[in-house]
């Protein structure tokens, strides 16, 4: 889970230094800002949108500790009262949190039962409510006693009116420390800190800390501890890369925690799937072939018929059925599934978005929506996004059978973690030397196929095609030469023969052929040039890993080549026109 938070105390005025520190984190979430600081008691502001010239509107708030915040937000809709700092009833504590209270629900109901005011709709505003319950004691104790109650991730910062500094915690998000000269900083990556100093501490999981003119404590389970204090080497922009040459590497790598954490924020089934006969699912680009990949999963597993249509052909070619729509859009904004879900609620088909952002248009245009949990995404080309929409849409598919596919589901990180260790140096090779590529498989692994092969046109600029292994017969056979590498994703199972026997007929024609399959597959290993091991995991999990392998073929080839990967010439991130 992504979005910026960052604290800071020192000799400086905390405000000024806090909106530079957040322009500098805008990058992980942008719908939304704000501050708070240790004032004429606590002083704040935060509003909806950018930060852009946050600096006159905030010029009058005083005080040298604060926090900060720019939301990626995950409960209630990007607006002012749900921008982040959130305060207890008293006005007297202020908190920024990155990360899901995963038990907000039930949080909430008992905070309210016990007279508290909630403002906001955000899981976040319930960690300054506990902690107000907790103020008997000091701040550090107090955000202590809270955190055995919140499940979920969080990276906190807090401070307190009257109470120097500022508390620190995290788990499982990111949060580092920033050690300067009598004056310390907090941040989700280190981009805000590099201004004041090139020494930081990064916490742990479950650590505890305490920053304040007199220096940083620390503390995990109960004991303080010493964290050692390292070295930055990185300029800003690495340091936003999270040390990564590009962001689609960062985010290729990011994977693991995006297809998780979707997995357990879908808990339950749409109103709108209940019972369902039949769905429709309609996508671009990327979420298109996601979709079509739903298809395989949700046919064998559901027992219904699932379509897949271009959104961009649906609008003016809508097949006669009156089954729910999907429609899957990272940005939310992209124009041609937008108008796909307008056109079927015109004929009162019901409808259900996927995005990544809240808040989005196709929010406000579809009945009911399930949001991934990717975070932003920066780079061009769709890589985590697509992951989460498999999580989202294999997590659908379970929902609609009984949950029959649930355990598989929590494999899924590790699976991925797998794929990310391939090492695929020739390969890389046997691509970067071609003009044209083929990528083939059966099954969910024809979408694969596609996708594997999209990745590869849109960064490296390589000539790549998709097809079913079945189809290459019927024309693109043509084609194939010693000079145009075959990639072909073989599974054991149904239709591991016929692929086995495809795959001969093209290295008949003595066409290089890169395989994935099974790494104990000795009749592939026989007949492949180069095969690269797919982990060892459930047949519905093998999709999802072989397209990880084939992002960073993608990846390495394009920078081999020297692209430009991060913003692919002719391209553009959400495509808001039809
Ligand atoms: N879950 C919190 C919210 O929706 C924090 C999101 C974030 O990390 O920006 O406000």
């Amino acid at each position: 889970m992504m979005c910026g938070i960052v604290g800071y105390t020192g000799p400086r005025n905390a405000a000024r230094v806090l909106i530079e520190g957040l322009k500098q984190l805008e990058y992980r979430g942008y719908d939304s800002f704000g501050l708070a600081t240790l004032g004429n008691g606590i002083e704040w502001y935060k509003r909806a949108g950018r930060i852009g010239e946050a600096e006159k509107d905030a010029a009058g708030i005083g005080g040298k500790t604060g926090i900060g915040h720019t939301r990626w937000a995950t409960h209630g809709i990007p607006d002012d009262c749900n921008a982040h700092p959130h305060l207890d009833c008293t006005g007297r504590i202020a908190v920024v949190h990155n990360g899901i209270i995963e038990n907000y629900t039930e949080l909430r109901r008992s905070l309210k039962a016990r007279g508290h005011i909630l403002r906001s709709e955000t899981d976040t505003e319930v960690i300054a409510h506990l902690i107000e319950e907790h103020s008997g004691s000091n701040l550090l104790d107090a955000v202590r006693d809270t955190l055995p109650e919140l499940t979920g991730s969080y990276a906190i910062l807090a401070i307190r009116s009257g109470e120097e500094g500022i508390v620190a915690a995290r788990k499982n998000s990111p949060l580092v420390i920033g050690v300067a000269d009598g004056e310390y900083l907090a941040a989700s990556d280190s981009t805000p800190l590099i201004d004041y100093t090139s020494r930081v501490i990064y916490l742990e999981d479950g650590d505890l800390a305490h920053l304040s003119a007199s220096g940083v404590r620390i503390f995990h389970e109960g004991a303080e501890v010493v964290r050692p204090v390292e070295r930055l080497g990185w300029s800003p922009e690495e340091a936003r890369r999270g040390g990564f040459p590009h962001f689609m590497l960062k985010e290729i790598y990011e994977q693991p925690g995006a297809f998780s954490d979707t997995v357990r924020t879908v808990c339950d089934l749409p109103e709108i799937l209940l019972g369902c006969r039949g769905l429709t699912v309609v996508a671009c680009g990327s979420s298109y072939h996601a979709g079509l990949i739903f298809k395989y999963i949700a046919e064998e597993a559901c027992q219904i018929p699932v379509r897949v249509d271009l959104a961009s052909e649906y609008k003016y070619f809508m097949a006669p059925t009156r089954d729910p729509v999907i429609g899957i859009t990272q940005s939310g904004e992209t124009a041609d599934t937008n108008a796909a879900l307008q056109s079927a609620k015109v004929h009162n088909i019901p409808t259900l978005a996927i995005t990544n952002v809240l808040g989005s248009s196709v929010t406000r245009i579809a009945d009911e929506t399930v949001y991934m949990r990717a975070g932003p995404e920066m780079s061009v080309a769709a890589t985590k996004s697509f992951i989460a929409e498999l999580a989202v849409l294999i997590r659908l598919a379970s929902l609609l059978s009984d949950r029959s596919l649930d355990i598989t589901l929590d494999q899924g990180h590790r699976a991925i973690e797998e794929a990310l260790l391939t090492d695929m140096g020739e390969a890389v090779q046997m691509c970067s030397s071609a003009s044209h590529i083929f990528y083939v498989g059966r099954g969910p692994f024809y979408p694969v196929a596609l996708e594997g092969a999209l990745k590869m046109k849109e960064i490296s600029y390589i000539h790549a095609e998709g097809y079913a292994a079945g189809e290459i017969k019927h024309g693109p056979f043509a084609l194939l030469s010693r000079e145009t590498p075959v990639i072909a994703v073989c599974t054991p199972g149904s239709t591991h023969d016929v692929m086995i026997a495809n795959i001969k007929e093209m290295e008949a024609r003595s066409t290089p052929v890169i395989a994935l399959g099974s790494g104990a597959d000795r009749e592939l290993d026989a007949i492949a040039d180069i095969l690269i091991p797919l982990p060892d995991a459930a047949p519905v999990l093998q999709p999802v890993a072989a397209t990880v392998i084939l992002q960073l073929l993608a990846y390495r080839t394009a920078d081999a080549l020297g692209r430009d990967i991060d913003k692919p010439r002719n391209l553009a991130k959400s495509v808001t026109v039809e």
